[in-house]
């Protein structure tokens, strides 16, 4: 009999195991365990008993893996545990045991079938196969029909079915079983005795932590604990008597029905503690089924979920809204200039400031300014306000008396017809250009084409329409310049208006960027014609580049405070992660006592973060987009940005990996036994 033994190599071999707790921060060292020395082989049914306090839970934390002992040595199938990882040691919590609490400990967040399935998705097992089996173990324990429950919606007696189910999922091949009893009615408690009773007649090795003696004494082997020690250790008479299905009064599944369907059968142990099945799972499923409990997760605290999503919604939104005015903004800007011309600029009457007098500009400073270098075109250029009539219409308007270069200096081209010539010009030519506005007012019922050539009068000057002018349409949404009529500039100033004196002069250069010396050269020779400084040249040119540099910085400045809120968003991350993995920590243990590991544990919490900060993401830009739109509609420009909303989505989603990062570390270095006592 002892040699038996002795061939064989123990399941368990715990040798003077001492567990001491405290002794760190000042409080005292207290040894709760005082060399336990203990040997199960596999297949045992184990009663381990005690009086409250006693260390039973202590002792049980050490033979599950959970927790190390303060000194002494614990061999598992010959291994010595003190030399495994912590992964390796989630390896063998997921491969070889099988745990039963007082407390069930399951996570309220998942229904009874994923609580189920939970120990095998840590080991790899696929989908499919999974569930098949998770739903067959929970159909045999008579809980078929409520594998959509949560853990709340069910009984005590059901939970505890639900986490025997668990223990079972990747085998079970080792059941400890703390108290599972304790918290149950005695009919619920005799159902959970019967079948740990199975599952030892189905080679389950059973350890069964009680401080009741009556339930005890349903183990084959009872060892007795009093005060960290071991007191007695004692094999059953054989004829003890096993309490049967009929005698618990349940509709249980019989030992027969077990056999028959195999599943609670105990599987020789296979490679324990290696990572090899837990390799064989497709990436994409494990994926799916972390985002997915991820999301579970995030919908049970879900208001303090939104308003992290809130955060994120927030900063991606203004990024895109801010980008987008931004950018509508600058290309209004753009299409100002290009209507104004970049290379133009004017040269007009100004006060001297020695003398106080305003000067005047006549044709021949248009004639001066022509020749200074760089210099393409200078038009003279007179505005006035005139009474036009037409048939029975009459209109008042601005009247531009330009030259035949107009057409380039405006940057604006005729519709219809033609625009005057230099001979028109020269020939004081009675010929006019209208505006689209100013043709439409005198000419109402007139075709545009059939408006050429017709007459009217300006002052009781009689025009020819030579032409109409390109629409212009509201440039800055204030005025237009559609109302305007243009004239030959000498027909202007001789036979309509009488004045020799010009409003300014309009210079168009050719090079634009010796615009500086070329305005220097304008002063200069402004100066010596006119020995006056009764004269100024503004330069639409640097206006333009002034205006986008302002734009510039605006758009730097919004994207500042859409960045600001983005790291707000991030800081939300955050603070939802590390006051989950605070609420949480009982699921923690949970999660590593049924094998997760503690990189399976890091990226559960920061596939939480990845998930609220896409979904913000998303959210953001869908929501930019409707605010630009609506903006749209209030004729504010918007021009969308690509790059801006990719911009913006990729940083909610870094900001909520990064700050997810920490919290997601923190859950994963907790200590399995602490994280289980933990909430
Ligand atoms: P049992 O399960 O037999 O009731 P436990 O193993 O839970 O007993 O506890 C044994 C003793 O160890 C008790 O006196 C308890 O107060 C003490 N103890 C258990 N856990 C801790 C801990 N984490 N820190 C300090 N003392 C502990
Ligand atoms: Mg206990």
């Amino acid at each position: 009999m002892v040699s038996d033994t002795e061939a064989r190599v123990a399941l368990i071999a715990l040798t003077d195991i001492r567990k001491q707790y405290g002794g760190k921060e000042g409080s005292p060292a207290v040894e709760v365990l005082h060399g336990i020395s203990l040997t199960i082989q596999a297949g045992e049914f184990v009663a381990i008993v005690g009086a409250s306090g006693s260390g039973k839970s202590t002792l049980m934390n050490i033979l599950g893996c959970l927790d190390k002992p303060t000194s002494g040595s614990y061999r598992f199938l010959g291994r010595d545990v003190s030399q495994m990882s912590a992964d390796e040691l989630a390896g063998l919590r997921r491969e070889a045991f099988g745990f039963v609490f007082q407390g069930y400990h399951l996570i309220p967040t998942l229904d009874v079938l994923h609580n189920v399935q939970m120990p095998a998705v840590y080991a790899g097992m696929p989908a499919q196969a999974r569930e098949e089996r998770a739903t067959g173990l929970l159909t045999l324990l008579g809980l078929g029909d409520k594998t959509a429950y949560r853990p709340q919606q069910l009984s005590g007696g059901q939970q505890q079915r639900v986490s025997i189910a668990r223990a079972l999922m990747n085998g079970g091949q080792v059941i400890l079983a703390d108290e599972p009893t304790g918290a149950l009615d005695s009919r619920s408690g005799a159902q959970v005795m019967v079948l740990l009773n199975e599952l030892a007649a189905a080679g389950h090795t059973v350890i069964l932590i009680t401080h009741d003696d009556k339930v005890a004494a349903q183990a084959h082997r009872i060892v007795r604990i009093s005060d960290g020690e071991i007191v007695e250790d004692a094999v059953q008479p054989t004829s003890q008597e096993q309490p049967s299905l009929a005698t618990a009064g349940t509709t249980m599944p019989t030992t027969a029905s077990v056999a028959a369907g195999g599943s609670l059968s105990c599987v020789p142990f296979g490679s324990i503690g290696t990572e090899a099945s837990a390799l064989s799972a497709s990436w994409l499923q494990d994926i799916g089924t972390t985002l997915s409990s991820a999301w579970r997760a995030l919908w049970v605290s879900r208001f303090r979920t939104f308003l992290t999503l809130l955060s994120f919604i927030i900063g991606v939104a203004s990024v895109i809204v801010l980008v987008a005015v931004g950018q509508g903004n600058n290309e209004k800007l753009l299409q100002q200039i290009a209507l104004w011309g970049t290379h133009r600029m004017y040269v007009g009457p100004d006060v001297d400031a020695t003398t106080g007098l305003r000067g005047e500009f006549y044709e021949r400073d248009a004639n001066v300014l022509e020749q200074v270098a760089n210099v393409r075109i200078a038009m003279p250029y007179l505005a006035e306000s005139a009474l036009l009539r037409a048939g029975g219409e009459t209109f008042a308007t601005d009247v531009w008396s330009v030259t035949a270069d107009a057409p380039v200096v405006l940057n604006w081209d005729v519709q219809y017809g033609v625009f005057f010539t230099p001979e028109d010009d020269d020939a004081l030519a009675p010929v006019v250009v209208l505006g689209k506005v100013a043709r439409e007012r005198l000419f109402p019922d007139v075709l545009p084409q059939d408006v050429i050539g017709q007459y009217l009068l300006l002052n009781n000057t009689p025009l020819r329409v030579i032409g109409e002018l390109a629409e212009k349409g509201l440039v800055s949404g204030s005025s237009h310049d559609d109302d305007l009529v243009l004239v030959p500039y000498s027909t202007a100033s001789q036979r309509i208006f009488g004045k020799p004196q010009l409003s300014y002069v309009s210079v168009v250069v050719d090079d634009l960027d010796a615009l500086d010396q070329t305005v220097k050269d304008i002063e200069h020779v402004m100066r010596q014609t006119r020995r006056a400084d009764d004269f100024r040249v503004s330069n639409s040119a640097a206006v333009v580049q002034g205006k986008k540099e302002v734009m510039r910085q605006q758009t730097m400045l919004l994207a500042l405070i859409a960045g600001i809120s983005l790291v707000v968003g991030g800081l939300g991350v955050m603070n939802i992660m590390l006051m989950s993995v605070k609420e949480r920590t009982r699921e923690i243990g949970i999660r590593m006592a049924t094998g997760g590991r503690q990189r399976d544990i890091r990226l559960q919490f920061l596939s939480e973060a990845v998930v609220v900060s896409c979904t913000g993401g998303v959210a953001g830009v869908v929501i930019g987009l409707a605010i630009g739109a609506l903006l749209m509609l209030w004729n504010v420009p918007v021009i969308f940005s690509v790059r801006a909303m990719l911009v913006a989505f990729f940083c909610a989603l870094g900001t909520g990996v990064i700050f997810g990062i920490m919290p997601a570390r923190q859950a994963a270095k907790l200590d399995p036994v602490v994280a289980l006592a933990g909430e």
